[in-house]
């Protein structure tokens, strides 16, 4: 497959460095909070590239770290713990909030079809892997001691500023962030590897170490973290695009120069997604979750429907009309694949390899997923029998994970049920949004209207509105929907 290489700034064809086993890792979220819409964007398109290598046949073992201490509130060295920000904010210790957050990750991940890392590792649980690094990078030069902390020093590498095209003034993050300089770096782009002068007192989690008790910088706990469990080198590492710099361009700086080679051979970054008002932020507290696409009607599928239309290398604007038409697009295509009757004779082999081939060149092209999309449409055109084109449905769904499957057999079942409701009810038939007691209700309505009992069909039109919900008279009855 060919892969954008954010290090080489081009299109690169993807080989890995052992031919039986692709290495991949991914920056992991900061547990402070739920995680956002434009969080899950990121997760979710390294999910299809995972499925993606796993469809072509490759081994994957990919790693995610879970932050729960030491990112602070700018990315450069400044500001206060995200965690012990968000334990003030809900009185709760820093490990209750890190659990807690850590199991809704998953359950928004989950929901979205989004596989779980074969190695899921919190920060906290590797000291000693950072104290190893760090302390071979000050046998070396590579860190010094000042204040009490520990510093990488970015004047000993020729090439530091990787992932960026700013001069090394622009670059000057403390400056540029308007926040206060730490003059104990002998430069501005240096970066804390150990804190030990803290200062904030009540800071929660430190650990004992070399250089006095303290807590590790945020950028050594997935350069630890990723050399634990799959050694010197790496294949694929991916994160969001503003982990690019300074987050990113550190990793190498501190890996690279604590191996002694090269660490990592292609670097996946997500663009972001923005609202129309801007940049989806965590920090800044109003975000959208898939809790919250849930209560309003959404199926969290048809939002990875919505961010699979895209490419992963462009900004993506959400809008709720954006999120309704991917709604509407895909319960229309469930439908469709509803449509058809499997068990309908063999599958074509030969129209299922063609197609095939065509999606795979389109995923294989730097993950053109919004062409992979395409490609369900094509497979429930193309002339062949049902099965070839479940077949193919199936096949390519491994990679783009939307269930459909699963939804269209949910769908076929729901729909034999409304018929057969539908004989008892006297030949009306009620569909909607799958609520039993709503159901119920709108039926008692449509049954009322055929007594001709105008009053009482009214007055429960009245009573479901109030609860939100729309009833339109159909051929066979009535159909509904949340407003
Ligand atoms: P965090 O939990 O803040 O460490 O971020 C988790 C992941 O989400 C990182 O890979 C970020 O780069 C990514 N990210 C942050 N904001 C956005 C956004 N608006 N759109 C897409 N990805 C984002
Ligand atoms: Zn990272």
């Amino acid at each position: 497959m060919y892969l954008y290489n954010s290090a080489s700034r081009r299109k690169e064809e993807f080989v890995p460095n052992h031919p039986d086993i692709v290495k991949m890792y991914t920056c992991g979220p900061t547990v402070y909070h739920f995680a956002h819409i434009g969080n899950l964007r990121t997760y979710l398109m390294e999910d299809v590239l995972e499925k993606f290598l796993r469809y072509e046949g490759y081994n994957v073992k990919r790693v995610m770290n879970i932050t729960d201490v030491g990112h602070l509130s700018s990315d450069g060295d400044t500001g206060e713990d995200k965690m012990l920000k968000g334990a003030r904010r809900e009185h709760k210790s820093v490990m209750d909030i890190a659990r807690f957050y850590t199991d809704a990750f998953f359950d928004d991940c989950r929901k979205l079809n989004i596989k779980r890392p074969d190695v899921v590792e919190p920060a906290t649980s590797c000291i000693d892997a950072y104290i190893r690094i760090i302390t071979r990078l000050i046998d070396t030069g590579y860190a010094y001691r000042a204040g009490g902390n520990v510093y990488f020093d970015t004047s000993r590498l020729e090439r530091y500023y990787i992932f960026n095209d700013y001069d090394a003034e622009d670059l000057a993050v403390g400056v540029r962030e308007g926040v206060e300089e730490d003059t104990n770096k002998r430069s501005k782009n240096d970066f804390v590897l150990w804190f030990t002068q803290s200062k904030f007192e009540d800071q929660a989690l430190k650990w004992d170490s070399p250089w006095g008790v303290g807590y590790p910088g945020w950028h050594i706990e997935c350069s630890g973290i990723s050399m634990k469990h799959l050694g010197e080198d790496l294949d694929i590492h991916c994160g969001g695009i503003d982990n690019a710099f300074p987050h990113h361009t550190n990793e190498i700086a501190q890996s690279e120069s604590y191996l002694g080679h090269k660490w990592c051979n292609y670097w996946m970054h997500v663009l972001h997604l923005n609202s129309n008002t801007g940049k989806m932020s965590k920090s800044k507290g109003e975000f959208l979750t898939v809790s919250l696409l849930e209560e309003r009607g959404y199926d969290p599928l048809a939002y990875r429907l919505f961010c699979l239309q895209s490419h992963y290398r462009k900004n993506l604007v959400f809008t709720w009309e954006n999120l309704d038409n991917a709604q509407g697009t895909y319960q229309k295509l469930i439908a469709r694949i509803a449509a058809l009757t499997p068990g309908e004779g063999p599958v074509d082999q030969e129209v299922f390899a063609a197609q095939r081939e065509k999606f795979r060149k389109a995923l294989g092209n730097d993950l053109n997923t919004s062409l992979g999309v395409t490609a369900l449409y094509d497979a429930l055109k193309v002339s062949a029998n049902d099965e070839t084109k479940l077949a193919l449905l199936a096949d390519f769904d491994q990679v783009l994970g939307l269930s459909l499957l699963e939804k269209a057999a949910d769908r076929r079942e729901a729909e034999a049920k409304a018929k057969s409701a539908a004989s008892s009810a006297g030949g009306i038939v009620v569909t909607g949004e799958g609520d039993p007691a709503i159901d119920e209700l709108v039926l008692r309505r449509a049954q009322a209207k055929k007594a001709r009992d105008f009053a009482q069909a009214d007055s429960i039109r009245e009573e479901l509105r109030a609860m939100g919900v729309e009833v339109t008279d159909t051929k066979e009855g009535a159909s509904w929907r949340r407003v």
